[in-house]
């Protein structure tokens, strides 16, 4: 049997009073997923928490199975795999923020205005090099970036991810000199050279002819590199390994291509899928169900519930699961394929944060339950009882045999 995974992120929530105290997804007119859920079972998921709140990237990692204990390498490295750098083992991976310092180093604005014209910058910052270390910028959309520093002899340990941030996540106050985490000489040396970085790097920024331009016009120039969820590059065991199955991602967010390149499965390419609430679902559904002839295993990543429940917007997040219950029409009569419904983990719109409630989940095509609408009140009377996230795709392989 084959297995498409969908992901819709954030989508579990508490009641709204102005949706009638229902939750977004049971506000929702979802006759597919109800068919869905009728012709197969639901139930809970656990979400796995190394911290106080789930996260996208580690509680993606619980729900593919691998431990994030033992895998998890940090955001970094998989928002850079997912902008398309190819990554080495040993290269420490950063996130980037264009952001808009003072004179004194205090952060104006975290995100240069929302610049999306960082081309020329990026270029400008090409070919940077410190004490045998090279730096590696790639946009990866608007006013975000990545950033690689790559040892030039590789699979030698001369670099750490073990690094706090630069970004005091903050305006005021001023920017953050990179630290170490711990003890080592690595961690000291990669901490150095990435301040050395930095400075340089906002010289070459404030002098740049389009953020004199930018101020010219009034505009915040793009003059500092905030850096974030260092982590270093390594092997770790691929899908197929792992499970036998041959993986197809896809997805319009850069952390979960990431995702999926890390753990070794093909992106699949969608035009028109950009993490946004207009991304192509249609486009999205149909590769899937493209997909699924060349793969065993399609994961299918739908972002926006969860950004809209984090702008408190229960509406559209209600909208929005409607919109993608009716683009999976197509996917309803599938033969011999087993159709997960979940999500990495609950977003409540009323705090506008991701929330440790327990997800729904269906799981179609093996057994069958009573429940006959697909929501988190209904999941907890479903069949396949609560399950902790881990263990969820030991599970699935079991139904799919
Ligand atoms: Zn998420």
């Amino acid at each position: 049997m084959k297995i498409l995974l969908i992901v819709i992120d954030g989508l579990g929530d508490r009641p709204i009073s102005q949706l009638r105290n229902k939750t977004p997804l049971e506000a929702a007119k979802t006759p597919n997923l109800d068919f869905l859920t009728k012709n197969g079972i639901c139930g809970l998921v656990e979400p796995y928490l190394i911290n106080e709140r789930p996260e996208s990237d580690i509680s993606h990692l619980a729900l593919f199975g691998y431990d994030p204990k033992i895998y998890y390498l940090g955001r970094g490295p998989y928002e850079a795999a997912g902008a398309g750098l190819k990554l080495r083992e040993g290269d420490v991976a950063l996130r980037v923020n264009f952001a808009t310092v003072s004179k004194n180093l205090k952060v104006i604005d975290r995100r240069a205005g929302r610049i999306e014209k960082t081309e020329p910058l990026i270029l400008a910052l090409k070919g940077l090099e410190i004490e045998g270390v090279k730096f590696l910028i790639k946009k990866s959309y608007g006013h975000r970036a990545v950033l690689i520093l790559r040892y030039s002899t590789p699979g030698v340990k001369y670099l750490s991810g073990k690094v706090l941030d630069g970004d005091p996540r903050r305006i005021g106050v001023k920017v953050k000199k990179i630290l170490p985490l711990d003890n080592s000489k690595v961690a000291k040396f990669t901490a150095k050279i990435l301040n050395e970085f930095l400075k340089k790097a906002h010289l070459i920024l404030k002098n740049h002819p389009l953020n004199k331009r930018r101020e010219a016009q009034g505009l915040l120039p793009a003059n500092y590199l905030l850096v974030r969820g260092a982590g270093e590059i390594r092997e770790i065991p691929k899908f197929k390994e792992k499970y036998g199955l041959r993986a197809g991602c896809i997805a319009g967010g850069a952390l979960y291509k990431g995702i999926g390149k890390i753990l070794g499965m093909d992106l699949l390419k969608v035009k028109g899928a950009n993490g946004f609430p207009n991304t192509n679902l249609r486009g999205k559904i149909l590769a899937a169900k493209n997909g699924l002839k060349k793969y065993n295993f399609i994961f299918c990543h739908i972002k926006a519930a969860d950004s809209l429940a984090e702008d408190g917007n229960f509406f559209g997040k209600k909208e929005f699961i409607e919109k993608i219950d009716k683009n999976l029409k197509s996917i309803l009569n599938l033969k011999d394929t087993l159709i997960i419904v979940t999500a990495d983990h609950s977003t409540c719109s009323l705090l506008r944060r991701h929330c440790r409630i327990s997800i729904p989940i269906l799981i179609s095509g093996a057994d069958k339950n009573t429940v006959e609408k697909f929501s988190e009140k209904n999941c907890r009377k479903g069949k396949l009882g609560k399950i902790k996230q881990i263990n969820l795709m030991t599970k699935i392989l079991k139904y799919a045999k």
